[in-house]
């Protein structure tokens, strides 16, 4: 007895010493105070005047296309940046490749790598009956501009050519080669990227010295306690697997039901994959620079969490996924059941039914490894799995190189108030198709979005503030003016 009380005694102790250990090194954590935002450098009538200027390209609607279809609203999108940007029109080379728009800003030095900055021309879908506005109306209301593509991604290309042509009005010459690398097809996957690509290694530029494109942003409110808004850049992207599981079995007439069908196995299936979580979880060196660069702007209950991952990692590996699904999905290849389908009647029993599972494989566990755990418990059900579509996770860019260091001194000059992280894209974006073109692939773009603006993004009222948009027009031109290639 007295043995397991001593036991106890030196466990207790133990715990004790690493609680004080954690909670001095939580309180050492403390980030230096977040300084004020900069003042706007745009009066409320030059706000409005870019917004109804960013509004003519939010009114013509480009869905996605690909080349050979109707490509009529995409040319109307074009007149409208010619008259928006006339310096650019003149000065720029242009490249219309049909499913990509490329402009090419001939800098001082050719032997220096180009930049190249990106954006999607195109929009998904709308469903008017749970817009307030016009979806295509680009109306402005309370210092928010709303309409498809105002977040996803015609800010970008908005932003971007307004700081080039800013520049080319000053008649500055950039130290190096600028391309600017707009797609029709980023929304459906397209080939505007791949061919865009494909143009620029014929005409002998293999290497960037970055590409920039969207898929992070200065996101408000990214995690309960974080105190300031912080610049989430995408390094990186994850995968993007589906896998159809098929149940093969007797159909028949639903009046006399066996216990089992092939509905009754898909189901049990889904649920014991769902409860066990079997994919792996694990926490890659660049997702735990980005919890502990947020710890340093939490209070001390985040800190003393996220702070100290050599003691908390199995806890948040296992409770995160739940209570934080967005960061969850940093941890490992995540697994979405999204399209079912059974028999045509409501009285027939399918004699063949399947699931759509889509998996967004992590850094650890690519596409085959994934696929194959869920094989594995489809074989339990005595289901069919076949992968349609797969494609692996993309390289992760450095954080320390010349380029990254570069973004977070802009991003510290131009947004004082906000935090910077490297941060791992869970959506796909056009990037992906220069990863192995630059050492800097970086999926970030420069406007602060709320939670409510981010949720938006694919769905009803898109919109984005004329102050974000105003900021981030002057954050493109800041970077571009003082941009030094490296030898
Ligand atoms: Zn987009």
């Amino acid at each position: 007895m007295k043995l397991v009380v001593r036991i106890l005694l030196v466990l207790l102790a133990v715990l004790a010493v690493l609680l004080v250990l954690a909670a001095v090194r939580a309180l050492l954590l403390k980030a230096e105070p977040a300084r004020a935002p900069r003042q706007p450098s745009r009066t409320p009538a030059e706000l409005e005047q870019l917004g109804q200027d960013f509004a003519r390209m939010i009114q013509v609607e480009t869905l996605s296309r690909n080349s050979g279809e109707d490509l009529s609203q995409f040319q109307r999108l074009h007149a409208v940046m010619k008259e928006l940007f006339p310096l650019c029109a003149q000065q720029l080379e242009q490249i219309d490749l049909g499913d990509a728009l490329l402009y090419h800003w001939q800098g001082r030095d050719a032997s220096k790598l180009p930049i190249l900055l990106m954006g999607h021309q195109d929009v998904v879908p709308v469903n008017p009956q749970g817009w307030r506005v016009p979806p295509f109306g680009g109306e402005i209301h309370e210092g928010s501009i709303y309409g498809r593509g105002t977040s996803d991604d015609k800010c970008a290309i908005f932003c971007e050519m307004r700081a080039v042509e800013n520049l080319l009005k000053q008649g500055f010459v950039p130290p190096c080669d600028v391309w600017l690398a707009y797609s029709i097809n980023e929304e459906t996957s397209g080939h505007g990227a791949p061919h865009a690509v494909q143009w620029f290694r014929e005409h002998g530029i293999e290497r960037f010295a970055m590409t920039w494109d969207e898929g992070g942003a200065i996101v408000e409110n990214v995690m309960p306690g974080v105190d300031r808004p912080f610049a989430m850049v995408g390094i990186a992207e994850k995968g993007y697997v589906n896998v159809k599981i098929t149940a093969r079995g007797a159909g028949g007439h639903s009046s006399a039901p066996p216990r089992q069908t092939t509905v009754t196995r898909l189901a049990a299936f889904m649920t014991e994959f769902n409860r066990k979580q079997p994919l792996e979880r694990k926490m890659i060196p660049e997702v735990r620079q980005m919890l502990e660069n947020l710890a340093t702007c939490c209070g001390f209950g985040m800190r003393l969490v996220l702070g100290n991952l050599w003691l908390f990692q199995p806890l948040l590996l296992k409770v995160l996924p739940g209570a934080v699904p967005q960061a969850g999905a940093l941890l490992g290849t995540t697994c979405a059941f999204t399209m079912m389908h059974g028999s045509e009647a409501p009285n027939v029993i399918p004699g063949e039914a399947y699931v759509i599972a889509n998996l967004r494989t992590g850094f650890t566990q690519d596409a085959a490894a994934s696929v194959a755990v869920l094989k594995q418990y489809a074989a339990k059900y005595d289901l069919d799995c076949e992968v349609p579509e797969a494609r692996e996770a993309t390289p992760i860019s450095h954080t320390d190189s010349a380029v990254f260091r570069y973004l977070k001194q802009c991003i510290a000059e131009r947004y004082p108030d906000c935090g910077v992280t490297p941060y791992l894209t869970t959506g796909g974006t056009d990037a992906r198709s220069y990863a192995d073109m630059t050492d800097a692939c970086i999926r970030w773009y420069p406007f602060r979005l709320s939670g409510k603006e981010l949720g938006a993004m694919h769905a009803d009222n898109e919109s984005i503030r004329l102050t974000s948009l105003s900021d981030g027009a002057d954050f493109y031109q800041y970077f571009l003016e003082h941009y030094v290639p490296e030898d």
